[in-house]
């Protein structure tokens, strides 16, 4: 704002000194002009007077004519006022007035010095005549002695009209070349201007990041090099910045592909970096993170604290912390001073690790052991129990030992049961771990006959039937035992909880690109709270009830590892007082 172009500063200086240059000279040349051309005419009136002194000393010599009318006659001829002045000043001849009515002109300048023998020439009023007059006056002599003056003068005007037409010739003149040379002026200043203006407009460019495009170098050494050593800068910046980024791209992807979070905070506690693994943890996004102070990021409490000791202490810290918002995580923590290359404090840095699936198999081993002890403690206290009060004396008493002994008996098979299921779990979670567990891709009903022969029995004690369907050329990769352990479990389960006389239905079927067998029954149903755990190691719906019908709670524990065993899983519908549906879906063959 308020600044010109350059060529708008360059263009009128130009102007400004042909102006005054032009000025001058066309002064100059008129003054010059002028002053010549009164020479030349001066000249020439003394030209006309010495020829009227000479014609007319001719005519006296003749004798005839008198002296006024020469001078009338030879005035007309010469078209110039011609006055012959006798030397005490008194006029003896004028070609344009009557000389007795004319003053004495003996105090005439002009006819002073021509008195003197020199040529008179005088500028100035005619009274005579009315107007500016140019006056030259000859002597007149006769034998070496001034007899007369010869006068001739021409008006003022005439001079100024001839010298007005030639003033104009000079102006016209002027104005022609001040025309030329603006032009000419015109296209110097924008030769010069162009370059720089190409180079403003490259610097812009460059300015604006595109670095790519190279300025054009002017033919001025100066501008030229100009244009070169921008050219130049603008390389080196454009490596720079190509260095830069591509250094900012290997740190970002090194940083959006590690597995820990990386949480980078400045002194004032503002976010500098926040990597994807670490927004997850937290449930932020990176962007919106960016330049927040860590108070709007995170809310939870326990990591506040945990940031402020980093911040204080100046040491590495490490701890675990719980966050409590919508879902659950622990998060191992290590924070430690973030430090320039010089070792000052830069802000705080802290790398998360989640450890929520270590943290939640460490519950589970924590929480098995625990159910373990107390499924062992049951049998053994009663068998404890009832050893004691035989040894009290029971045994003596026929009728009660052999109760007590029967009872013994119950409580050792259960022992057995649990572990023999402990067991098995054990072992099939090895074999998978170890990749020990061989599937063979075969048909699956023949198995699916297997189980459902393995159940009749108990089914049939309690009046129900069951229904197998299962298409002939259904095939699956399966290891056959482990299928038929499964499905034991399920069937025997679904007889356990149905009621006498109900139906349980072993369906077999493709869904897709995968195979689904389904347990149905008609039983007691499971309430929709406990589906989520029903298949956790130990869990019943009803502890008390399960025990007593003979259950282990690891049946269907067993079911879901087998399931994982030949890479499926499991799944269950269950309304209560309806009936359960069970299904293990396995990839197809
Ligand atoms: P259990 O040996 O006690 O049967 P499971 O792991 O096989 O242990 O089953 C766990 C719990 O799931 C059972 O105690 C029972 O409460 C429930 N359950 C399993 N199958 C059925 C079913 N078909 N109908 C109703 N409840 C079932």
């Amino acid at each position: 704002m308020g600044r010109k172009k350059l060529i708008w500063q360059l263009f009128p200086s130009y102007v400004l000194v042909l102006l005054i240059s032009v000025a001058a000279v066309t002064w100059y040349a008129s003054a010059s002009w002028r002053r010549f051309y009164l020479e030349q005419t001066a000249k020439d009136l003394e030209m006309r007077a010495c020829l009227a002194v000479v014609s007319m000393q001719e005519r006296l010599t003749a004798g005839t004519t008198p002296t006024d009318s020469l001078c009338k006659e030879l005035g007309k001829l010469t078209a110039t006022r011609l006055t012959l002045i006798l030397p005490d000043g008194q006029v003896a001849g004028d070609s344009e007035e009557d000389p007795a009515r004319m003053e004495n002109h003996g105090d005439r300048p002009e006819f002073q010095d021509a008195l003197k023998g020199r040529v008179g020439v005088s500028t100035r009023f005619s009274f005579t005549l009315r107007q500016d007059m140019m006056y030259v006056a000859v002597p007149v002599k006769e034998e070496n002695q001034v007899v007369g003056v010869m006068r001739a003068a021409l008006p003022l005007t005439a001079i100024a009209r001839a010298l007005k037409s030639l003033y104009l010739k000079i102006a016209l003149g002027a104005l022609v070349i001040v025309l030329l040379v603006a032009a000419l002026s015109w296209m110097i200043s924008r030769r010069i201007s162009r370059p720089l203006d190409d180079l403003t407009r490259g610097a812009r460019r460059f300015a604006q990041g595109d670095l790519s495009r190279k300025l054009p170098v002017p033919d001025s050494e100066e501008l030229g090099s100009l244009a070169e050593a921008m050219n130049h800068m603008a390389a080196q910046l454009e490596d720079r910045i190509r260095t830069l980024t591509s250094q900012r791209q290997e740190q970002e992807a090194i940083l959006a592909s590690m597995v820990e979070g990386v949480l980078a905070l400045n002194t004032e506690g503002r976010v500098i970096t926040l990597n994807q693994a670490g927004a997850r943890l937290l449930g932020v996004s990176p962007q919106a993170a960016a330049n927040l102070s860590l108070r709007e990021v995170v809310k939870d409490r326990e990591l506040l604290w945990f940031v402020q000791r980093t911040r204080s202490s100046g040491e590495p810290v490490e701890g675990e912390v719980e966050l409590k918002d919508d879902r659950e995580r622990v998060l191992q923590i290590h924070g430690t001073s973030l430090r320039d290359a010089d070792g000052r404090v830069m802000g705080t840095l802290l790398v998360f690790h989640d450890i929520t699936t270590l943290k939640q198999l460490e519950n589970t081993r924590r929480d098995f052991v625990a159910n373990v002890s107390h499924e062992l403690k049951t049998p053994i206290t009663a068998i404890k129990g009832f050893v004691e009060t035989l040894l009290a004396g029971a045994l003596k008493e026929p009728e009660n030992a052999d109760n007590f002994l029967r009872i013994i008996a119950q409580h050792t098979d259960r022992l057995n049961e649990i572990i023999d299921d402990l067991l098995s779990l054990s072992r099939i979670e090895q074999d998978a771990e170890r990749r020990q567990i061989v599937l063979t891709a075969q048909r699956i009903k023949g198995v699916l006959q297997a189980a459902v022969q393995i159940c009749e029995a108990k089914a049939a004690a309690k009046g129900i039937l069951l229904e197998l369907t299962c298409p002939e050329e259904l095939r699956a990769s399966i290891n056959a035992p482990l299928l038929e352990q499964a499905l034991v479990n399920l069937i025997d389960n679904a007889v356990k909880f149905s009621p006498t006389g109900s139906a349980v239905a072993v369906e077999a079927e493709r869904v897709g690109t995968e195979i689904a067998i389904r347990v149905k029954d008609q039983g007691i149903g499971i309430p929709k709270e406990h589906l989520p755990r029903i298949f956790e190691r130990f869990y019943r719906v009803d502890p008390g009830r399960s025990r007593k019908i003979g259950g282990t709670g690891l049946g269907l524990a067993i079911v879901k590892h087998i399931a994982q065993a030949h890479g499926g899983r499991v799944a269950v519908q269950s309304t209560p007082g309806q009936g359960s549906a069970f299904s293990l879906i396995l990839p197809q063959a």
